[in-house]
């Protein structure tokens, strides 16, 4: 039976290291703050934001809440972040998308303060990250990178293979990957023989988007399955990317959704928050 990645208990730790770090830098009389702006109100957007609220406040991070109405206009929130990049009392910014259809998304992200940027979009961000400079990496796969090495596997020298290569998840994986001296290969839609490249993963990351598509027959015998997907299915519960009952005995460890990755994304954002304190305080 393969091994139990526990995202829940990984996230916990994470989360208690900030809070333990933020307690710390009160004494010292510096407090953090993140900034989380909403636009309309999508009730899944309203789920995540109100769980990033309930992050902060456990691990003593202010949260300054901007909940703004469906008719914002891009100039609007433009200003407002404009505002929050000035602000010395807010140390993170944070976006949550899908913005509305009349809001050039792009445009949104591109204006936080490559300082504020917690989310790790920013190009800046994204630039510093490929060429190994210090910066905020987006916080899935930093949190795919921290339930690895947590669960005592090595990245060195493994073949790492990454299904996905979205801005916010696959490109940066591969990168973060890379960085931590694995052979990487990214695949995609395009690529010929998919099964023929993930069979030779040591450590296979799938961030697909297809509810359930990675069966036994694309895992290799002992590989280690990390599972960023997250879907309901017909009977309203959660699964991955990853058909679980099929790879699962073949892998030495692997990720269950919910309580794999899915934790993990949130316990990052609050990392990052705390990095944001630290570059902006010099502490
Ligand atoms: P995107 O839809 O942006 O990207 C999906 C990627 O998968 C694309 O690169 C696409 O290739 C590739 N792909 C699609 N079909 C195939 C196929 N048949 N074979 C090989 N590759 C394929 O998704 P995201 O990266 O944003 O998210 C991926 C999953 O992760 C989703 O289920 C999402 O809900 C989940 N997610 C979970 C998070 C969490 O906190 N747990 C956070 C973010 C995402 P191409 O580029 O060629 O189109």
């Amino acid at each position: 039976m393969a091994k139990l990645i526990d995202g829940k208990t990984i996230s916990t730790q994470i989360k208690d290291e900030v809070k333990a770090e933020t307690e710390k830098l009160k004494e010292k009389g510096i407090k953090v703050s993140l900034a989380v702006i909403q636009v309309g109100n999508d009730p899944a957007s309203s789920v995540y934001v109100r769980n990033k609220k309930k992050a902060c406040e456990y691990c003593g991070i202010e949260s300054l809440s901007y909940e703004l109405p469906e008719s914002t206009t891009e100039e609007e929130l433009l200003k407002l972040i404009r505002d929050l990049n000035d602000n010395p009392e807010c140390n993170g910014i944070l976006v949550q998308l899908p913005l509305p259809k009349s809001i050039n998304e792009e445009k949104i992200l591109d204006e936080i303060s490559p300082l504020k940027d917690v989310d790790g979009f920013h190009p800046v961000n994204v630039g510093a990250l490929s060429i190994g400079k210090p910066g905020f990496v987006s916080c899935t796969p930093a949190g795919v990178i921290e339930l690895i090495k947590r669960s005592g596997y090595s990245i060195e020298g493994k073949e790492c293979v990454v299904i996905g290569r979205s801005n916010i998840v696959g490109k940066p994986m591969a990168m973060l990957l890379l960085r931590e001296n694995g052979t990487v290969t990214v695949t995609h839609s395009r690529t010929k023989d998919l099964k023929e490249v993930t069979k030779r993963a040591d450590i296979l990351v799938v961030a697909i988007g297809k509810p359930k598509m990675i069966d036994a027959s694309y895992v290799k015998e002992g590989a280690v399955v990390i599972d960023v997907g997250i879907h309901r299915n017909e009977d309203n519960k959660l699964c991955g990317d990853v058909d679980f009952e099929s790879a699962e005995p073949h892998c030495s460890a692997i990720t269950p959704v919910p309580g794999g990755v899915g934790p993990m994304t949130i316990a990052m954002l609050m990392k990052n928050c705390l990095e944001s304190v630290k570059l902006q305080n010099r502490v």
